[in-house]
């Protein structure tokens, strides 16, 4: 792993975190994976190394991290055991809604257990018919007296199986399409969430994501923000997730990278060494220019999240950028691994796996360029 400069981050949560990806995730992470056992069995451990509230200020029960130790932190972790990344990055999409789109009452209520990891996140936007188009989910909140009754169908919610509290995203003026979009807090143990299915997913095997009907009565208090408000937490929320993917398929295709570069070094064909081989001296070129640029598209988006300035268009770029980048990097990685790259021997086919999702989730590939293209015509 390569770090932002040592000036940029706080090196010994780093150092305590790494030591903790090395010890406690990286000798379950196959097994993780292979079983398709869902990474919760590492909350404990998580939450005693202040990890699942990282993302959260210390008046909320938090770290306190600035973003480059946070994201530097996430990559670290997805490098390690991608499913516990992606476990951990959907509990941040749930208390970053809170911390953006919430009063500071919601904010004393629900952030503490949260940064605590005595409570699971999860955040639902996605339906089944509503995936890249949020604007269109049919999920509605209506109001009655000092309740919402919410009612609809969520889908591919990660942590959702597990998960003590729910921000979910719901219509409470159908007619008036993303404008009419709140975010509420609803808690598990109130009653009205039912549990679908898990879908088998090709990779990030350890973290499950599953459907999800509800049908509940909300207390009004826990309506996140005004009435309509909710896609704009949602986009703010977003913002920060997708420059933690991005820096999580850092993670990944450093993860690759490293793999990879063992591997020349240690394989020998016929008493010759295969890191003589240019072919291969030049894939490994290509991976470390392109971890390279990822990293730094990451640096500019950090900063200008760190100097409180807009970041969704640099966020969009990493994200678009780095997901990609970590398609390639692992599919070099696996080639130069041969045949032994297709096994399950090697870590290097489950980090092509798990890399794919980075294309994907928070926004596939196709809406960051949608996001890009629009900036750049609107300026
Ligand atoms: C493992 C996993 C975990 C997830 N976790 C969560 C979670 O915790 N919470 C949550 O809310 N969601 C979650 N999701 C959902 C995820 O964010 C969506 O799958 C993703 O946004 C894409 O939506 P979709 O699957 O409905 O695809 P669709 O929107 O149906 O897209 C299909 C194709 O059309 C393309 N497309 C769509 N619109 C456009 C357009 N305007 N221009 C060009 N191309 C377009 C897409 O890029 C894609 O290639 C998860 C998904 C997975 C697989």
């Amino acid at each position: 792993m390569t770090r932002f400069h040592a000036s940029l981050v706080d090196t010994s949560v780093l150092d305590s975190i790494a030591s903790f990806c090395k010890t406690v995730l990286a000798p379950e992470a196959r097994m993780t994976d292979r079983e398709a056992r869902f990474a919760t069995h590492h909350i404990k451990a998580l939450s005693e190394m202040g990890i699942m509230g990282m993302n959260l200020p210390t008046e909320y029960g938090g770290m306190g991290l600035d973003p480059y130790t946070l994201l530097e932190a996430m990559a670290n972790i997805s490098g390690t055991c991608a499913s516990t990344g992606s476990m951990v990055s959907a509990h941040f999409l749930c208390s970053d809604s809170i911390k953006f789109g919430g009063s500071e009452e919601q904010k004393q209520k629900y952030l503490p257990s949260l940064a605590s990891g005595e409570k699971l996140g999860a955040f639902a936007l996605t339906e089944p018919s509503a995936g890249s188009d949020p604007a269109s989910m049919l999920t509605k909140a209506t109001r009655a007296g000092d309740h919402y009754h919410i009612k609809g169908t969520k889908h591919f919610i990660s942590n959702a199986g597990a998960a003590d509290v729910f921000v979910i995203y719901a219509k409470t003026d159908p007619a008036a399409g993303g404008k009419g979009v709140s975010a509420f807090v609803v808690e598990k143990k109130n009653g009205g969430i039912t549990l679908g299915k898990a879908e088998p997913t090709m990779g990030l095997r350890g973290a499950h994501a599953f459907e999800f009907s509800i049908d509940a009565r909300v207390p009004a208090e826990n309506r996140l923000g005004d009435e309509g408000s909710g896609l704009r937490t949602a986009m703010k929320t977003l913002d920060a997730g997708r420059i933690d993917i991005a820096m999580c398929s850092v993670g990944i295709a450093e993860a690759a990278y490293a793999a990879a570069l063992e591997w020349v070094k240690t394989r020998k064909m016929g008493g010759v060494n295969i890191s003589t081989y240019q072919g291969l001296q030049w894939m490994l070129a290509d991976m470390a220019t392109e971890i390279a640029a990822a990293r730094g598209l990451c640096l500019e988006t950090i900063r200008k999240r760190a100097a409180g300035e807009r970041y969704s268009i640099e966020a969009a770029m990493a994200k678009l950028f780095a997901s990609e980048m970590a398609g390639r990097v692992t599919d070099k990685a696996l080639q130069i691994h041969g045949g032994y790259g297709f096994t399950q021997s090697y870590d290097v086919e489950r980090y092509v796996r798990d890399a794919r999702i980075m294309r994907i989730y928070e926004g596939t590939s196709e809406i960051q360029r949608n996001i890009i293209a629009r900036s750049l015509i609107a300026d």
